[in-house]
C-alpha cells in the first residue's frame, strides 16, 4: 500500500525507502521495526539537549491541560510574557521587543517586513535587501528571495524579488566581501537591510567564516544606517558554542531571528527580536502604522511552555560546557578521517563538524549524498549530506563513545564512496 504523504525535499519517483520512526530519546531514534538510529543531524538542526528532554516534555504536558491556544492579537498569556522577558535578558542589550511566530521562515519573513515597515513609516523609500552569497533563510517566496538561487527555486524564480549579493568571505578574500558590502551600502538607492547567517552558513554547505568579518560587516551597516538582520535560526541556542553566534563577534544586530532550538527543538516556535528604533517607528496613534503580521499559532502556549523549560535549562545548567565537550569529541572524530585523500576542509565550530568529499560530479543532485545517507542508515546513523559536504550536528547529550562510533561509520561510508 502506498502512502498518501508527500515528503519535503524528497523525490518520490526514486522509490527510496522512507523509514518510519516511532519514538526517540536522547540522541537516538527508534524505528517501527525496533532498529535504533543515531540522530547525527539533530532531526534537521532543531533538537539541542536531546530528544524528549524530560523537563521540556513535562512542561508541554502540564500546559496542554491548562491553556492550549489563544488569539495573540490584543491578548497575552503568562508563558509568552516569560519567554519574551527571558529572550530580552539573554540576548545582547538593545533587542527590547519580541515578535512571535512559528518557524524559521516566518521569523525571517517577519524580520524583512519589520525592516521595510521601519523605512516606510519613516517616509524613506528603501526596499533593497543585501544578502550574503550561499545563504539560506527558508523556503517561502520571501525567504527564497534572500537566499541563494539554484535548482531549489528555479521554478519560482520569476516571483522572487531582486536582491544584491555580497560575496562569501572565502579565506584570503575577506576584504572583497567587506568592500562589496561597503559599495552596496553607499549606493544611491539606499538598501533597507543586510541579512546574514552569523559565523556558519548552514544549508549553503556548513561554510564557516571568522567572527572578525561578522563584526566588520555589522560595523559597515551601522556606519551607513543599513539595518543588520542576524538569522540565528540554526546558529542560536548553543550550536556554535555560545548561546548566540553573534556573541562571539560582540555583535548586536538590529533584528534577530530565532526558531529551531528555541523550544529545545520539541515543538515549533519562533521569535523575531527588534531594536527600540524599529518598534518605535511602528508605534503611533495611527492604526495604519501598526505591524501588519500574524499567524494563527502566534505564541502558542504549549510552545511557549516548552521554550520556558528550555530557557530554565539554559539558566540552571552549563549548556556551553556540554557543547564544548561535544566539540572536543567531534575534533577527535575528524582527526580519525585525516589523511583520507578524498577529503578536504575539515572544519568544526561548536557542535557542528563538516568535511567535503572530493569525488567527481558531486553536486547537490548527484548520487553521492543519497549513497552516503543509505550507507550510514544501514549502519544505524541518520546523516543527510549537503551535496559533497558531510556534516554532523548531534544533540548535545551525545557521548564521546557515540561520536567515535559515528565517525567509524562515516569513515567506512567514505571508503565505499570515495575509492
Ligand atoms: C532552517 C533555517 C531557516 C528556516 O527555518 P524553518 O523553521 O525550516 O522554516 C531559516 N534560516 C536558517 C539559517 C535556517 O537554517
Amino acid at each position: 500500500m502506498t502512502s498518501p504523504v508527500w515528503h519535503p525535499f524528497t523525490q518520490h519517483g526514486l522509490g527510496e525507502p522512507i523509514p518510519q520512526i516511532v519514538s526517540a530519546s536522547g540522541a537516538w531514534l527508534t524505528g517501527a521495526d525496533g532498529t535504533r538510529l543515531f540522530d547525527g543531524i539533530s532531526s534537521w538542526w532543531v533538537i539541542t539537549h536531546g530528544h524528549c528532554e524530560p523537563r521540556i516534555a513535562a512542561a508541554i504536558a502540564a500546559q496542554a491541560g491548562t491553556l492550549d491556544q489563544m488569539i495573540f492579537a490584543g491578548y497575552t498569556h503568562p508563558q509568552a510574557e516569560m519567554v519574551a522577558q527571558a529572550l530580552v535578558e539573554m540576548t545582547p542589550p538593545g533587542l527590547d521587543h519580541v515578535f512571535f511566530s512559528d518557524s524559521g521562515s516566518t521569523a525571517v519573513e517577519v524580520a524583512l517586513k519589520m525592516a521595510l515597515g521601519h523605512w516606510h513609516n519613516r517616509g524613506e523609500a528603501r526596499h533593497r535587501i543585501l544578502v550574503l552569497e550561499h545563504s539560506y533563510h527558508g523556503d517561502t517566496i520571501g525567504t527564497m528571495s534572500v537566499g541563494a538561487r539554484g535548482v531549489f527555486n528555479r521554478a519560482y524564480e520569476p516571483l522572487l524579488f531582486a536582491v544584491d549579493t555580497v560575496p562569501f568571505p572565502e579565506p584570503g578574500r575577506e576584504q572583497a566581501t567587506l568592500d562589496a558590502l561597503e559599495r552596496l551600502c553607499r549606493a544611491p538607492e539606499k538598501p533597507a537591510a543586510f541579512i546574514v547567517e552569523p559565523l556558519v552558513l548552514g544549508a549553503g554547505g556548513m561554510l564557516v567564516y571568522p567572527a572578525a568579518i561578522l563584526r566588520d560587516m555589522r560595523e559597515i551597516c551601522a556606519q551607513h544606517d543599513v539595518l543588520f538582520i542576524a538569522d540565528e535560526v540554526m546558529t542560536g541556542w548553543g550550536r556554535t558554542g555560545t548561546m548566540l553566534a553573534c556573541e562571539q563577534a560582540h555583535v548586536v544586530p538590529d533584528i534577530l531571528c530565532l526558531a529551531k532550538g528555541l523550544t529545545g527543538g520539541a515543538v515549533p516556535l519562533a521569535a523575531t527580536l527588534a531594536s527600540a528604533a524599529i518598534f518605535e517607528s511602528h508605534r503611533s496613534k495611527d492604526r495604519s502604522r501598526m505591524f501588519f503580521h500574524s499567524s494563527s499559532f502566534t505564541a502558542n502556549p504549549l510552545c511557549c511552555a516548552a521554550a520556558n523549560a528550555n530557557i530554565a535549562i539554559w539558566r540552571e545548567e552549563d549548556v556551553p560546557a556540554r557543547v564544548a565537550a561535544l566539540g572536543a569529541a567531534l575534533d577527535d572524530g575528524l582527526a580519525t578521517l585525516a589523511g583520507h585523500r578524498a577529503l578536504r576542509n575539515a572544519r568544526r565550530i561548536g557542535a557542528i563538524a563538516a568535511i567535503d568529499l572530493h569525488v567527481p560530479d558531486a553536486g547537490y543532485l548527484s548520487d553521492v549524498a543519497p549513497t552516503l545517507r543509505a550507507l550510514a542508515l544501514a549502519d544505524g546513523l541518520l546523516l543527510r549530506p549537503l551535496g559533497n559536504t558531510i556534516y554532523l550536528m548531534p544533540p548535545y547529550c551525545a557521548t564521546c563513545a557515540e561520536i567515535m562510533r559515528v565517525f567509524a561509520t562515516i569513515g567506512n561510508a567514505i571508503e565505499t564512496v570515495g575509492r
